[in-house]
């Protein structure tokens, strides 16, 4: 069964109108994957996906063999009840524009129930006016105002992300360390009392200042909450200084 993200994912279209470079679809490809998209729509590309575009997709060829291929920009909105277009310049007329978050909020409530698209202009010139009236609203990644058009797979990779970083934390999805086995207070106490033990057997310090020294020594092994097996190669230590049995843990090995 797929869960509500993959399928809220699956209905945001990527739209790319009349791209002139093939590696910039292959790039937007590329960029869809990694974040869980997979649909891509074509209007009017100078030029179908070819060996460039391959290369810069790095594996999502899925994404290309079964993109849309269209003529016109209406063709590859059929269906669609939201449509947001991105936009490399803050325009002077007066259209909602949005920021990447709100964004990728709203596509992601509308994709619940139905098809949604971003629209990304050409490399030269954007998107028109009549394209921009096709769209419910403008995102605008917020770049530097004296140099502010990213290329479209750069477009296409944040906007992609902040989709995928929305979905992710309305699911409540984080990336968690793997759990350590640290070592309980008895076994740290076990230490330090071999540690005490072993000091004074090789003659380390003076004894009448040894529980100053220990404070320290505690304090530095307590700031690195050693785990169970560090715990282990510490003690096989103390034991080979002390001229016992050197003590090598087995997961060393
Ligand atoms: N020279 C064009 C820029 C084209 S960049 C112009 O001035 O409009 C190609 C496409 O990438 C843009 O049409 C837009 O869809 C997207 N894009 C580039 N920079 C962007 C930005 N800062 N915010 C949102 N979309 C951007």
């Amino acid at each position: 069964m797929i869960d509500q993200m993959t399928a809220s994912l699956a209905r945001i279209r990527f739209v790319l109108v009349e791209t002139t470079h093939t590696g910039n679809i292959g790039a937007v490809a590329r960029a869809m994957k990694t974040m869980g998209l997979s649909r891509l729509e074509l209007v009017a590309p100078r030029h179908l996906p070819d060996a460039e575009a391959l290369a810069r997709a790095s594996g999502a060829d899925d994404l290309l063999e079964h993109a849309g291929i269209h003529e016109t920009l209406v063709d590859a909105l059929a269906g669609c009840r939201l449509v947001i277009g991105a936009s490399a310049r803050l325009r002077t007329i007066e259209w909602p524009l949005l920021e990447p978050p709100e964004c990728a909020q709203q596509l992601l409530d509308e994709s619940a129930t139905g098809d949604v698209a971003l629209v990304f202009g050409r490399e030269s010139s954007g998107l028109t006016n009549a394209e921009l009236a096709r769209c419910h609203a403008l995102v605008h990644i917020p770049t530097n105002p004296d140099f502010s058009s990213l290329n479209v797979a750069a477009a296409a990779q944040v906007l992609a992300y902040e989709i995928r970083r929305t979905a992710r934390a309305e699911q409540g999805e984080r990336l968690t360390d793997q759990p350590r086995d640290l070592a309980t207070a008895e076994e740290m106490e076990g230490f330090y009392g071999h540690l005490t033990e072993t000091l004074f057997a090789i003659r380390f310090g003076d004894p009448e200042q040894s529980h100053k020294l220990m404070r320290r020594l505690r304090r530095l092994f307590n700031r690195a909450r050693p785990d169970r097996v560090e715990l282990n190669i510490l003690r096989g230590i103390l034991s080979a200084a002390q001229g016992g049995k050197t003590a090598r843990c087995d997961a060393e090995r």
